[in-house]
C-alpha cells in the first residue's frame, strides 16, 4: 500500500487508483528557453521516483506518466527575439538539452511528453466550452477566465480572496471584469507566433495549456497531479478552476503531489541573485551524475534540500560504499524495509539509511535500483526515443558518449582481463586497460594480492 501526501486534503491517505491497470500521473513540464538548473531537475528526479514505486506496485505497464513540454511562452519569445532567431529553434534546443541533462541524473523519459504547440485546438475546443458555460468571457482579442464564476476558487492553495489577487501579479488591464480574472487566449501581434482562433489570431495562456493536455491524454480526473511546491498558486488553482468548470464539477486531480525548494545552504537559489547551479555546470564537474541524483533523493521531497558542497561530497562517499558491496551481482528483490520507506510517501532519506543495512548484494542491488540508483545506467537512457504522443517521434539519440557511465558488470570485467594480461606478463595491456577505464572515470585499486577493487572518480 502506497501513502501519499495530498496538497488538497492537506493529509496522507492511501493511494487507490481510480483503475489500478491504468493509473494517469501528470507533472508540469519545463518551458524551454535555458538551462534547467538542480531546482528544475529535483520534481524531474522525484516523480520518476514516485513512477518506479507505482511501476513495482502495481506493475510495469500500470502508469501513464505525462510531462508536457510548454513551447509557446513569453520568455520563449523574447529568447528568440534576442538571438534573431525563430521561437522554434529555441525550443528544440533546450528541449533536448533538458532531455540529456534528466537522462544523465537517471530520470527515464516519460510515457507522454505532449507539447503546447502541437494541441493548440484541444485548447480552443475547451476555452469555447468555458464561455458557453460562462466561465470564460472575451474582451479586446483576449479571453479570461471569470473567477467569481466559480466558487470553489482557491480550494487547492486555501487563499482567500485578497491574498489571491494580490499573488495573482495581476497587470492592471482595462479589459478585465475582476482583477483576479486569467488569461486563457491573447491576441499575438503581427511577426509574432500566433494560430487563427474564434477570437482573432493569437496564442493560449500558459494556464489552459495543462488543463487541455490532460484532458486530450489522460482524461478529466488524473489519479496524481505533480509539480514543484511554487506551481500550487496560481497555476494549478487555475488548471483545477479551468477542468473543474469544463468537466462539469468533476475533479482534476485524486491526489496533488508538490516537492520542495532547492536552496543554496542559506539563500534561495535564484536568477536574480546570480546563484543557479545549472546541471550542466554540475556535469562539467562531476562524471557521476549518479551522485546528483543521490542528493536530491537525500532529503524528503516536500522539504526544503540545501545544495551545499559538502551534500555532494557525502552523497559521492555513501555511493561509493554501496558501489563497494554491491559487487558484481545479479539484481535480486528489493528489501521490504527499503520499500516500505517508500511506500510511505515516497520517504527516500529513509529509503536510503535501510539501504546501508542490507547486506545481500543482489537485494541491495534490486533495493537501490527503486530509487534509480546502483543500476547499469550505460544502456538505460542512451539513444532511446521519446513519444511526443500524437505528433512524430523525437529522436533523442544526442551524442552522450563522453557521458556514458560504465555498469559494474563491464568493469569486473575488465578487472578479469587486466588480472589475466598481467599474469601473461603483458604489461602495455594491462597498463591501456587501466588508463581507458581512468578516462571513463573509474579508478582500479591495485593492492599486493592485485586489484578486486575500484572507485569512480
Ligand atoms: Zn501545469
Amino acid at each position: 500500500m502506497i501513502r501519499l501526501y495530498d496538497t488538497m486534503t492537506r493529509e496522507k491517505r492511501e493511494f487507490v487508483p481510480a483503475d489500478p491497470e491504468r493509473i494517469t500521473m501528470y507533472v508540469c513540464g519545463p518551458t524551454v528557453y535555458g538551462r534547467a538548473h538542480i531546482g528544475n531537475a529535483r520534481p524531474a528526479v522525484v516523480f520518476d521516483t514516485l513512477a518506479r514505486l507505482i511501476r513495482h506496485e502495481f506493475g510495469a505497464s500500470s502508469l501513464i506518466y505525462a510531462r508536457n513540454i510548454t513551447d509557446v511562452e513569453d520568455k520563449i519569445l523574447a529568447s528568440a527575439e534576442k538571438e534573431g532567431v525563430d521561437p522554434s529553434v529555441i525550443t528544440e534546443r533546450y528541449e533536448r538539452f533538458y532531455v540529456e541533462d534528466m537522462g544523465a541524473l537517471g530520470v527515464q523519459p516519460p510515457d507522454l511528453a505532449p507539447h503546447a504547440t502541437q494541441e493548440i485546438a484541444e485548447m480552443i475546443a475547451m476555452i469555447e466550452r468555458l464561455i458557453e458555460l460562462g466561465n470564460a468571457y472575451e474582451a479586446e482579442g483576449h479571453v479570461l477566465f471569470s473567477v467569481p464564476s466559480d466558487p470553489d476558487y482557491g480550494s487547492l492553495s486555501k487563499r482567500d480572496r485578497e491574498a489571491m489577487v494580490a499573488g495573482a501579479r495581476v497587470e492592471v488591464a482595462p479589459y478585465k471584469r475582476d482583477p483576479a480574472d486569467f488569461v486563457l487566449w491573447k491576441p499575438s501581434a503581427e511577426g509574432v507566433v500566433g494560430w487563427d482562433s474564434p477570437w482573432g489570431r493569437g496564442r493560449p495562456g500558459w494556464h489552459i495549456e495543462c488543463s487541455a493536455m490532460i484532458r486530450a491524454h489522460l482524461g478529466e480526473t488524473i489519479d496524481i497531479h505533480g509539480g514543484g511546491i511554487d506551481l500550487i498558486f496560481p497555476h494549478h488553482e487555475n488548471e483545477i478552476a479551468q477542468s473543474r468548470c469544463a468537466h462539469g464539477g468533476l475533479p482534476l486531480a485524486r491526489f496533488w503531489v508538490h516537492n520542495g525548494f532547492v536552496d543554496m545552504g542559506s539563500e534561495k537559489m535564484s536568477k536574480s541573485l546570480g546563484n543557479i547551479v545549472t546541471v550542466e555546470d554540475l556535469l562539467k564537474k562531476e562524471s557521476r551524475p549518479e551522485i546528483f541524483r543521490f542528493a536530491l533523493l537525500s532529503a524528503h521531497y516536500r522539504q526544503p534540500l540545501s545544495w551545499t558542497d559538502s551534500l555532494v561530497a557525502q552523497s559521492k562517499a555513501t555511493l561509493n560504499g554501496l558501489y563497494r558491496k554491491i559487487g558484481d551481482v545479479e539484481s535480486g528483490e528489493p528489501d521490504e524495509l527499503v520499500l516500505d520507506a517508500l511506500r510511505d510517501d515516497l520517504n527516500t532519506p529513509l529509503a536510503i539509511a535501510r539501504l546501508a543495512k542490507v547486506n545481500d548484494p543482489g537485494t541491495l542491488k534490486a533495493s537501490a535500483g527503486l530509487l534509480g540508483l546502483l543500476s547499469d545506467t550505460e544502456s538505460s537512457w542512451f539513444g532511446r526515443t521519446l513519444s511526443v504522443g500524437l505528433a512524430a517521434e523525437v529522436d533523442v539519440a544526442v551524442k552522450l558518449e563522453a557521458k556514458v557511465i560504465r555498469g559494474e558488470t563491464y568493469i569486473r570485467q575488465k578487472i578479469v582481463e587486466r588480472t589475466q594480461a598481467k599474469k601473461n606478463r603483458d604489461f602495455a595491456t594491462a597498463d591501456r586497460i587501466r588508463d581507458e577505464l581512468k578516462a571513463e572515470g573509474i579508478q582500479l585499486l591495485d593492492r599486493a594480492d592485485g586489484t578486486t577493487d575500484w572507485e569512480r572518480l
